[in-house]
């Protein structure tokens, strides 16, 4: 790459109109009201104090398939900006961002600077993609370049070891998309002002296809307009029975797949479906991947229901508790992490301080082998938001009381059987809505958080809020007169004392 190659002077002229924007928003895409406020409010400060420099710079946090990208490109539309982007997604070596000195063999600008020489002005729209996604090992840490490209006081000469003279950033407006905040570097966060993308419920999905992926992937498909319509219940099969996600990324592809078929039929001068209905979903798209929801299992003895946050969004997943003969130990396997253990520790050492209550022998505890199984995939920040599942899931298994499965729980467990506040409460919800759950139970502490979670959805979930995990176990645990046969293991263990007394 030449310097002739960059953009030294070329620039657009900003479209500051507030009012245009806000069209050219609502034009591409629905809700994400606080999404576009922020960019409006944006240009607005910047129409009534054009010389001002500084760009704030925004970070899009949320679920992929949730808009972000997409997003984005609209801002640059709406400005008049070029737009550009580039994954920092496992980038480990600092020379990728600042690019390697000219002496070393097959030397390179870094991707910054060869992103700009995409963009052909100085002042894009610039996207640092996954930029949660960064690593940093004995090559150098690449986080620390970026705070450099990012930092309005030192970017307007940015170094690149191969252009080795500097480069002015400071009239680019940079945009960052993750999946996660929890591991994005502190110093780089703190410069960021995060905007979330939580994930849509099943109403806005409905919509975004109908005004936006549907048009769309009718066209790509080269049939016209109106010639095939999509009933809306075949839209919710879809969203239901064929995908499983906070955002629309696989809604789109299947979509896709139904315009493709009828297109397929259409140019082979076959009679092709002008309206297409859940019947026809199943018979273009195959047997459904998600026919049963988690809330539709039977209720067992052991099995609790987990509301976990991980990067897709929030996740529904079963906790699951084994008993068996044995010298006391307790196993977990799954989701590793100390976390984990000593919330199961808690939960445990509850169980056995109030053995009581339960009509459990203390006794019990000691010949029986215990086996926790979390499912992989949350994220270990989440952390101790299983507790009180754990403790459900042990409950039922040593009182054989079965539990609800369409009971959704988090919250962290403390010695005193106490409840205490998590996070990602608004993921969780949505995502126990999605997976047809009907109850959702959550720390009192966490009242709070649910003005962010929409009407409807809360309106189709009771929402239990506890301080106590005793007040779970009322609300998650069949009652004790459900289950008049007396637990396996206390028959056994009573079989055996009697022998050892003959
Ligand atoms: P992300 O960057 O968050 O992974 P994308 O921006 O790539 O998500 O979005 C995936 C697809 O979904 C795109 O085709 C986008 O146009 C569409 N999409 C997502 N959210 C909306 C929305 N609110 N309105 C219209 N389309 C949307």
């Amino acid at each position: 790459m030449d310097f002739g190659e960059l953009p030294w002077h070329q620039q657009t002229e900003d479209n500051l109109d507030v009012e245009h924007a806000a069209k050219v928003l609502d034009h591409y895409h629905f809700g994400l009201k606080d999404a576009k406020d922020r960019i409006l409010e944006y240009i607005a400060v910047r129409s009534l104090q054009p010389k001002r420099l500084r760009q704030p710079i925004l970070c899009f946090s949320g679920p992929p398939g949730t808009g972000k990208t997409s997003l984005g490109r609209s801002i640059a539309e709406a400005l008049g900006r070029n737009f550009v982007r580039v994954s920092l997604g496992g980038v480990r070596d600092e020379a990728e961002i600042r690019g390697h000195r000219r002496t070393y063999i097959g030397a390179l600008p870094g991707r910054i600077l060869q992103t700009m020489r995409r963009a052909g002005t100085i002042n894009p729209l610039f996207m640092l993609d996954e930029i949660d996604k960064l690593g940093a090992d004995f090559r150098g840490d690449p986080a620390a370049a970026l705070l450099e490209v990012l930092d309005p006081e030192q970017n307007h000469a940015f170094s690149d070891h191969y252009l080795e003279i500097p480069y002015d950033l400071s009239k680019v407006m940079f945009i960052t998309t993750a999946n996660s905040l929890a591991s994005i570097p502190p110093a780089l966060l703190d410069r960021m002002e995060v905007i979330e993308f939580p994930g849509y419920i099943e109403e806005e999905k409905v919509e975004i296809a109908k005004r936006f992926l549907i048009p769309r992937q009718i066209e790509e498909s080269g049939l016209q307009d109106k010639e095939v319509v999509f009933r809306d219940a075949a839209i919710r099969r879809i969203i239901r029975e064929y995908t499983y996600e906070a955002g629309v990324r696989n809604l789109e592809r299947e979509i896709g797949r139904m315009c493709r078929k009828v297109a397929r039929l259409k140019s082979q001068k076959k009679r092709y479906p002008s309206q297409l209905t859940p019947h026809l979903v199943e018979k273009f798209l195959g047997p459904p991947q998600f026919f049963v929801s988690e809330a539709e299992r039977q209720d067992e003895v052991g099995v609790a229901t987990a509301m976990a946050w991980t990067e897709t969004g929030g996740e529904i997943m079963p906790v699951e508790v084994l008993i068996m003969e044995g010298k006391g130990n307790l196993q977990i396997t799954g989701q590793v992490g100390d976390i984990m253990q000593e919330s199961a520790q808690a939960a445990l050492s509850y169980l056995k301080a109030h053995c009581s209550d339960f009509d459990l022998d203390p006794s019990v505890f000691e010949g029986l082998d215990i086996h926790i199984h979390v499912p992989e995939g949350a994220v270990p920040k989440d952390g101790p938001s299983a507790g009180i599942t754990i403790a459900t899931a042990l409950a039922s298994a040593f009182t054989e009381r079965k539990v609800y499965r369409e009971v959704g729980m988090t919250g962290e467990i403390t010695l005193r059987g106490r409840v205490l506040p998590i996070g990602g409460v608004r993921e969780k919800i949505l995502a126990a809505h999605r997976a047809g759950l009907k109850t959702v139970i959550l720390p009192e502490k966490n009242k709070k958080d649910l003005v962010d979670v929409p009407k409807k959805v809360l309106s189709d979930l009771k929402i239990v809020f506890v301080t106590h995990i005793d007040e779970v176990f009322r609300v998650a645990l069949h009652p004790s007169s459900d289950n008049p046969v007396q637990p396996r293991w206390k028959a056994k263990k009573e079989e055996k004392n009697e022998e050892e007394e003959e």
